[in-house]
């Protein structure tokens, strides 16, 4: 393998929960660790607190546009960690299901107070969907949270994923003394610090060892001595190809805030989370091992500075070797086109890289040329697969405010939906434009953009439905039909594909019912 030293020491994935989990604690103690910063608090929470544009450009703006979060690289013990931030808000769930088709595994943080949360399960779907790897934090052990095997039978249940404990808490909230490695079979004894790296590790042959009385106490000694006893039975050892093709999580208790329990998640996910992995195209399959470059575009963000109208599109290496000034391949539009200042995102800072190989994120300036779901290669023609579009939950027409700028307008919109910030809808039997959103601070961003970068002021009109299905038949025929007969449901996405606009769920299971030769699909690829 051409590359093989550089692909067998980086790791590539994102930590994932619902807000307020504990995500962007759980980030920063990752970075402390791998030295990438230097004190606790520089990471910023990417939390929108109130649902106003002015507070979200304001943060967007504050935070240098969020560019320099979106990914973090670290090393840690001679391994390269890409750590892609994913949005916490659930207005921006979409972006986030994106940046997981771009991951080669995931940590999932879960609330022992909260337990499983809603935001938990949509993204736990998308993770089952592609099969990929979940280690599980279940986090705030110091808070008096639910009961630990309540806990993971909620997950298993509620997740539809088996896990398997690597730590084990010792009691909880006030009386937290810590986590027993079931692995190591060593004692971590629980004190809250928000420094890296000097956990007070107890040796013990195993939980029979007498020290534990006296480190945890009589109690605590003997339920974990039970709890142990029962956790052997039930589960063995973690078998590494479980883990790798997404049937069992491994799962770790811990306290995010006194970064307790991160050391042990960080070195068993180094030890175990899986390094780049091969990639599925239109064509064929990919191997990481290639020696041919080829990547993705996952997400693109814009530049909020009305100055500076470039983007950034962010690339996943997927084979071979990026190169700085070097021409390769965009196979959409068929042209040849290299970088002169692409970065990586090593340390936080956004420096100019000259090489990138797989598992990496590069940040790739942009013109206009690209849209989510773009590939780029040294020549062949593919396209990466598996990178969905979801059914959006709000849908509004574009009323144009000002006849006058309506080229600004389409421009405005062919450009934000290439973005990936909304799918656009023309409806059938005429030429209303239909915003399809998961949030509504989408379409006050949306509006915000609009007017600042293009110069187009638009009003939004509530349409009533429910959800948009993508429509595919064998029969041609069933679609015209369909869509003469449903004239005011029906219309087409920005790519061409037939959609069904349902007004409500009882409409949706009718019209499935009613047309058995057509296929009703809640996701759409890309590609
Ligand atoms: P995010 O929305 O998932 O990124 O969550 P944050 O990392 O911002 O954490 C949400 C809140 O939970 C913050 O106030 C944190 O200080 C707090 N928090 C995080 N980890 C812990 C923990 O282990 N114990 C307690 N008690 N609070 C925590």
């Amino acid at each position: 393998m051409k590359y093989e030293k550089e692909i067998n020491r980086r790791k590539t994935f994102a930590i994932i929960s619902h807000p307020d989990a504990g995500k962007t604690t759980l980030t920063e103690k990752f970075l402390l660790f791998g030295g990438a910063i230097q004190t606790a608090g520089a990471v910023k929470s990417n939390k929108i607190k109130k649902h106003a544009t002015s507070d979200f450009m304001e943060i967007e703006r504050q935070r240098g546009i969020s560019v320099a979060t979106s990914v973090m690289s670290f090393e840690y013990k001679d391994m390269l960690i890409n750590l892609l931030d994913t949005p916490g808000h659930k207005d921006f769930a979409e972006d986030t299901y994106r940046t997981l088709t771009a991951v080669d595994s995931v940590v999932l943080v879960v609330d022992s107070v909260n337990g499983v949360e809603e935001q938990t399960r949509r993204l736990m779907e998308v993770c089952r969907m592609r099969d990929t790897p979940v280690i599980v934090f279940i986090n705030k052990m110091d808070r008096d949270g639910k009961n630990r095997f309540d806990l993971l039978e909620e997950i298993e249940n509620e997740l539809k994923i088996s896990l398997h404990p690597m730590t084990w808490p010792i009691n909880q909230g006030k009386d937290f003394k810590g986590v027993y490695n079931l692995h190591d079979k060593n004692l971590v004894l629980f004190t809250a610090s928000t420094k890296g790296g000097d956990e007070n590790t107890v040796e013990i042959k195993d939980v029979a060892d007498k020290i534990l009385e006296e480190k945890v106490g009589e109690r605590d000694a003997e339920t974990l001595r039970e709890d142990v006893e029962l956790i052997d039975g039930v589960y063995g050892e973690l078998k590494a190809g479980d883990y790798l093709s997404g049937k069992i999580a491994p799962v770790f208790f811990g306290s995010a805030v006194n970064n307790f329990g991160v050391k042990e998640l960080l070195d068993t996910f180094i030890r175990i989370a899986p390094t780049p992995r091969d990639r599925q195209t239109n064509a064929r399959a990919v191997s990481v091992a290639e020696p041919k470059f080829s990547g993705f575009i996952f997400k693109i963000h814009a530049n909020l500075d009305p100055k500076h109208r470039d983007r950034i599109a962010f690339l996943r290496v997927c084979s071979g070797k990026f190169e700085r000034n070097k021409y390769f391949h965009h196979v959409r539009i068929d042209k040849d086109v290299r970088f002169s200042n692409p970065y990586s995102f090593l340390a936080r800072d956004k420096e100019v890289v000259d090489e990138a190989f797989p598992g990496d994120v590069v940040g790739l300036f942009d013109t206009g040329n690209f849209k989510i779901g773009d590939t780029l290669t040294e020549g062949e023609d593919f396209y990466f697969t598996g990178i969905p579009t979801f059914s959006p939950e709000i849908f509004k027409e574009v009323v144009n405010k000002d006849p006058m700028k309506t080229k600004q307008l389409e421009k405005g919109l062919m450009q934000l939906t290439d973005e990936g910030v909304a799918q656009l809808f023309t409806q059938f039997g005429g030429t209303k434009k239909i915003i399809g959103c998961v949030g509504e601070l989408q379409f006050e961003v949306i509006q915000y953009r609009l007017l600042h970068e293009y110069g187009a002021s638009v009003q939004f009109n509530h349409l009533p439905f429910y959800k948009a299905c993508w429509l595919t038949s064998k029969d041609p025929k069933k679609l015209e039909d369909f869509a003469r007969f449903k004239l005011a449901n029906t219309g087409e996405d920005k790519d061409g594909n037939m959609v069904y606009l349902a007004n409500s769920e009882w409409f949706l299971n009718t019209e499935m019912q009613n047309n058995p030769d057509i296929q009703f699909h809640f996701t759409s690829e890309i590609h």
